[in-house]
């Protein structure tokens, strides 16, 4: 016997059919002898729903009240899964953050999780009956429902498996693993049967959505065992694991796309000390995060012109800060341009081969892809280019790579 935790996403919980497909798949899990909770998301394109909504009601909204709002969608999937649960004879009851209770800190709209009491849970799967959690959600410490950011389901799964310690955490999409790239956009994309924690965490934060980068951080933490498996199909998904579990080596496990990508070029800034943290202090205060930063050379030794980047939707308000300091700051020109895309390669085997930025430079070269930004780690180079090369890009460089299904 085992005690596991199951999530499932939108798709798969995307009408009611489906749910009926999960329903009976937790129950294969409850009748081999496992202790189960289930966590979901709400059922496809309803959060996004949500999120329309209340945008249409007030454009700069409450955000505690956004919450309140875009939570609902996996409160109805919870209730839904509980019923299908209980049709099929699993005894089932659903649990909204709160109930668990899920307390997070007061981020509204991408709050984190501070801790779950396991108690309940425990309890009831000890009596054999299946918790269904919602999802993506949790209460703060004013009482009132926060969310865990877009995508936030898969952190709540991992939490929750953290929480019980539960021997396993399946992730079911639907996709059938992690890909070398988003399968969608690359033919060609191979399934990984291993990734490390770190190259999944790598991949998850510059872009490929399938696992949310924080349920990819809390399980390197807690060392939960992920799994990320399709829910309409029994093929064998993919394991995140540690390093020393993988046998295979590569230079280059994956390559991720990110279009939440804004550029911004200041021109004739003037080249000295002091003028970066005064174009980034206000940036910070104002909680936007800067990302690929590029500074030239001087050509007159007095002047240089300053590239940086931000996601899309603190653009605007980006703009508008600099704006405001245009006299203290001094430069001629301020350039806005959202049409960039982030294309990273990962893999921990960067470490120990040379070459690898090299490789992703003349490969986009050959295919006259301009770089505008690059920005590397240990494991990991990153470019900015016109967002209109995306799939070329995704492509070739998954070629050059030796990464395709052969
Ligand atoms: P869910 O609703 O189940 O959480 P998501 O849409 O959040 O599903 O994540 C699954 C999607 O992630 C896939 O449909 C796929 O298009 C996308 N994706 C991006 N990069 C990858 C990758 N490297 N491997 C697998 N899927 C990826
Ligand atoms: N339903 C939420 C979203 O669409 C959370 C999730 O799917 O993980 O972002
Ligand atoms: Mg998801």
């Amino acid at each position: 016997m085992a005690r596991i935790v199951q999530k499932f996403g939108g798709t798969s919980v995307g009408d009611v059919e489906r749910i009926g497909h999960v329903a009976r798949r937790v129950k294969r899990e409850v009748d081999a002898g496992n202790e189960v909770a289930v966590v979901v998301s709400a059922m496809t394109g309803v959060t996004n729903q949500l999120v329309e909504r209340v945008r249409e009601a007030a454009r700069l909204h409450d955000a505690r009240e956004y919450d309140a709002v875009v939570a609902t969608g996996e409160q109805v999937a919870a209730g839904l899964l509980a019923l299908a649960l209980q049709a099929i004879g699993v005894s089932a009851r659903s649990f909204l953050g709160w109930q668990v209770p899920i307390l997070t800190d007061d981020a509204h709209g991408r709050a984190r999780i501070q801790s779950i009491d396991p108690t309940l849970l425990l309890q009831r799967m000890a009596d054999g009956q299946v918790p269904v959690i919602a999802g993506f959600q949790g209460i703060g410490p004013d009482r009132r429902i926060t969310t865990l950011g877009r995508g936030g389901s898969d952190t709540t799964a991992v939490a929750i498996a953290a929480a019980v310690a539960a021997e396993r955490c399946d992730i079911y999409t639907d996709v059938d693993g992690v890909y070398t790239c988003d399968p969608r956009i690359v033919t060609k994309a191979r399934k990984l049967a291993r990734i490390t924690y770190e190259e999944m965490l790598e991949l998850a934060s510059q872009g490929a959505r399938v696992l949310h980068t924080r349920s990819v951080e809390m399980a390197m933490n807690h060392r939960v065992r992920v799994q990320v498996l399709s829910s309409f199909d029994d093929s064998p998904g993919t394991l995140v694991v540690d390093e020393d579990e993988i046998m295979e080596q590569r230079t280059v496990s994956g390559i991720a796309y990110s279009r939440d990508e804004a550029k911004v070029t200041l021109t004739h800034v003037a080249d000295r000390p002091g003028v970066a943290a005064a174009i980034f202090g206000p940036l910070a205060d104002a909680s936007i995060n800067v990302d690929m930063i590029v500074q030239n050379v001087s050509a007159d030794g007095e002047t240089t012109d300053l590239t940086f980047t931000v996601t899309r939707a603190d653009l605007d308000k980006t703009m508008q800060l600099l704006q405001a300091r245009q006299a203290e700051l001094g430069y001629r020109a301020l350039l806005p341009d959202p049409k960039v895309v982030k294309i990273s390669v990962i893999g921990i085997g960067m470490r120990s081969h040379a070459g690898v930025a090299l490789t992703m430079f003349r490969t986009l070269a050959e295919r006259g892809i301009n770089i505008q930004v690059i920005s590397t780690s240990e494991i990991k180079v990153s470019v900015l280019i016109a967002e209109e090369y995306t799939e070329l890009a995704l492509r070739v460089l998954h070629t050059a790579y030796g990464l395709d299904v052969t």
